[in-house]
């Protein structure tokens, strides 16, 4: 895959803010450093290349990132594959794509935990020689039966009866080692054997119950092919690849605080590099799920239309649908790095993405619901330009001109027939500025006799008020926006609403699927929609503020439409709204 860094954005030098610079974690490594455990920092970042990568893995980088870089060390990519079944070459060229995009250089450290197999064999080799590992002839059905169940709250095992040992568990050193070869040699069937550690039957954490170290599968593995039979299981072959790598910090999500124990029992038992294991919160978000199990369900069964659907949180899925690399470090950076797991308001990720947006997007002009603005005392064929600011955050984003002419669009819901109270829109007798135009005052409206539809809204101008000149005896209520029917370009916009219809997709109620919480309304097609020309010319990715209406990118879907110049028609995505509710939660929590 080529790996040179194509989208500009991504050149942007990792820019992790001052808020990762103090934390728990910070203090560990810091006394590490002091005590002598560490003379230098490297850290990693392991995914398993079984789908692409979501926000919540943008969390994880950036606490391998920065810590890495606030202590001059350095950070690995390193892909944890060891499992056949699901992993592919397409989920690692995605990964890599996703972590340099978002503005991260593994500068050339990319490990594979499927190198390590020998390196992998060997450690287990000698930790049955020590008397510590066996090779079991349970189904691994009767392993779980055999080390019991656990009665657990959220946070401590408790009451857990002592499980049973396997009739195979006191098998002689010499025997396992060679069942062990022969495993390997392809001699048993797939399940009929495994290499277990031994450690305690009896421990209240029933992940030290001798835990499954290799079980055998032929499957073919996307880099090993079938070089292999039998693959290590991730809580043998992690510590171990961490300590092949040299890797002082294993930063890892909560969940695997429980595998620290085991983590450490390994790393003792092979007697390798002492690599520490810290966990830290995983990011929860509102009206999402971020665990790839369920992103690859919705991709499977076609809740969605890939993994970059504009709705997934996935890295792909938020840069289709325009969020910035900084918009979501700077978001990552301002929650931080807690140690307890808690639920992010998927507004607050909305609000720090319309903070960057505002900043860098041109404003344009364009209609949604088109309905016609005829203004009758303008002559057919007559044009101007008007001058126009492109960004008013931006003294240098400078001005552009747009084309005047006769009949124009607006939007639909900008005229009322009858105008409801506090209406300040069109409707007959009432005044309005055109942005950058002129006041136009409304003189009537064609109706559909058939169906009662308003066809178009008929007007006259107000020379005197051309651009920003609005003499006393014009004053207006409302400024709305429009684009020249002879000038604009047709362009299918897709709107976006939350994926789920509920904050915690994944409480649900017994019997019920997270599927069911899905947000029916989530994806709003506009299929006719107009636009000042220059977005026409938009390239994929390229982000506007469509005036009034919210932040907008350039899709990279385009369609066929023989009116238009080139018979495309380009797509634009609904990044997020101009309205923000963030502050609103803001003054009602007080945070
Ligand atoms: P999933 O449950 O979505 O499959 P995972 O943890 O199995 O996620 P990996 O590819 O194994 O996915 O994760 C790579 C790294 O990202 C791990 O260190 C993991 O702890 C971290 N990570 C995954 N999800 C989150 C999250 N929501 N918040 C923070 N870190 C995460
Ligand atoms: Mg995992």
């Amino acid at each position: 895959m080529n790996e040179t860094r194509t989208d500009p954005e991504s050149l942007a030098l990792m820019d992790t803010g001052n808020l990762m610079a103090s934390n728990f974690i910070v203090d560990f490594i810091k006394d590490d450093l002091g005590s002598g455990r560490y003379t230098y920092v490297h850290t990693r970042f392991p995914p398993e290349p079984n789908g692409w990568l979501h926000i919540g893995h943008c969390k994880a980088l950036m606490v391998d990132f920065s810590m890495a870089q606030q202590f001059e060390g350095k950070c690995n990519l390193r892909f944890d594959d060891t499992n056949p079944e699901k992993e592919d070459i397409s989920y690692v060229e995605a990964i890599k794509r996703d972590v340099l995009w978002l503005g991260f250089d593994w500068e050339g450290r990319e490990y594979y935990a499927s190198d390590y197999y020998e390196y992998l064999y060997e450690l287990a080799v000698k930790i049955i020689k020590k008397g510590k590992a066996y090779v079991d002839d349970l189904s691994e059905e009767a392993i779980s039966e055999y080390r019991g169940t656990a009665v657990e709250d959220k946070t401590h095992i408790t009451n857990t009866p002592p499980g049973r040992n396997s009739p195979y568990r006191d098998r002689p050193v010499e025997e396992n080692l060679d069942l062990f070869a022969r495993m390997r040699q392809g001699e048993f069937p797939d399940g009929g054997k495994t290499l277990r550690a031994k450690i305690d039957m009896a421990s209240p954490n029933l992940l030290l119950r001798d835990p499954v170290m290799y079980r055998i599968r032929r499957d073919t593995h996307y880099r090993t092919g079938n070089a292999w039979c039998i693959y290590p299981m991730y809580d043998f072959q992690h510590p171990l690849s961490d300590a092949k790598e040299g890797i002082t910090h294993s930063l890892c999500s909560l969940e695997y605080e429980i595998h620290r124990p085991l983590y450490e029992w390994f790393i003792r038992e092979a007697e390798v590099f002492p690599s520490r294991q810290i966990e830290f919160a995983r990011l929860n978000l509102s009206y999402t799920v971020l665990s790839k199990r369920y992103l690859l369900k919705l991709v499977q069964e076609k809740y969605v239309s890939g993994w970059d659907d504009p709705r997934m949180p996935t890295i792909a899925g938020l840069r289709r649908r325009g969020y910035t690399p900084e918009a979501l470090r700077n978001f990552i950076s301002q929650i931080g790095i807690a140690k307890n797991d808690s639920m992010v308001d998927i507004a607050f990720l909305e609000y720090c993405l319309r903070e960057d947006l505002n900043k860098r997007s041109p404003r344009v002009m364009a209609v949604l619901r088109p309905l016609k603005l005829i203004i009758e005392n303008w002559e057919p064929g007559r044009e101007e330009e008007l001058e126009a600011v492109n960004n008013p955050e931006d003294p240098t984003a400078g001005n552009r001109q747009i084309r005047f002419s006769r009949e124009l669009w607006i939007e639909r819901e900008d005229f009322a027939e009858v105008p409801p109270p506090k209406y300040y829109r069109l409707y007959p007798g009432n005044q309005v500025r055109l942005r950058y135009a002129y006041v136009v005052t409304c003189t009537g409206f064609d109706k559909d006799p058939g169906t009662g539809e308003i066809t178009a809204v008929r007007c006259t101008y107000h020379p005197e008020t051309r651009g920003g000149n609005a003499p006393n005896n014009r004053k207006v209520k409302s400024t709305i926006h429009w684009v020249s029917c002879a000038h604009a370009v047709a362009l299918e916009v897709r709107l976006y609403d939350y994926l789920f219809g509920v904050e915690r997709p994944m409480e649900v109620p017994v019997g019920a699927s997270f599927i069911d919480m899905l947000n029916p309304q989530s994806l709003d097609v506009i299929p006719a929609a107009y636009g000042e020309p220059c977005l026409g010319k938009a390239a994929p990715g390229d982000r506007y503020q469509f005036e009034r209406l919210g932040y907008f990118v350039r899709d990279t879907d385009t369609l066929e439409d023989q009116d238009q110049e080139g018979g495309k028609k380009p797509v634009f995505n609904r990044t997020v709204g101009l309205r923000d509710t963030w502050n609103k939660i803001k003054e009602k929590t007080r945070i």
